[in-house]
């Protein structure tokens, strides 16, 4: 991917100032935000890596699983809560949008964040409301 390139994350900036500089290790994302933007980024372009080594020791599968019939278009986030360079835990709540073929679905994800060492970590995410299916009845 070409530096100025639309940075996949969909934040509107380049790729060489967005999210490439996290994952080619040259700086650390100073907040949750950034790591999940970064996250999703190296999603797109399939950085098994990087996801690797941004999950938490603690919660980190043996195989993150980036599926390759999976294309990743569009990242929206909804709601923030810590996640800043002061704190050490931070939430991130967004859905991004994908396709399997031709078919497009969504995934609302409650992502949970800590700071280690310096360095954010993804913890764990819980399906958001979007995810459920509709309530019965009233
Ligand atoms: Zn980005």
């Amino acid at each position: 991917m070409n530096p100025t390139d639309p940075c996949p994350c969909g934040s509107g900036h380049e790729f060489g100032a967005c999210c490439g500089p996290y994952l080619d290790g040259s700086i650390e994302p100073p907040t949750a935000l950034a790591l999940m933007r970064s996250r999703y980024t190296a999603n797109t372009l399939g950085r098994e890596d990087y996801l690797q080594a941004t999950w938490h020791p603690e919660t980190r599968p043996a195989q993150p699983g980036v599926a390759p019939a999976v294309r990743w278009s569009g990242l929206r986030v909804l709601e923030t809560r810590a996640g800043n360079p002061e704190d050490t835990t931070g939430m991130v709540e967004f859905i991004a949008l994908y396709r399997v073929g031709s078919r497009p679905y969504r995934l609302h994800e409650i992502s949970q964040f800590s700071r280690a060492g310096g360095r954010w970590y993804y913890r764990s995410g819980t399906a958001g409301a979007a995810n459920k299916p509709p309530r019965q009845g009233g």
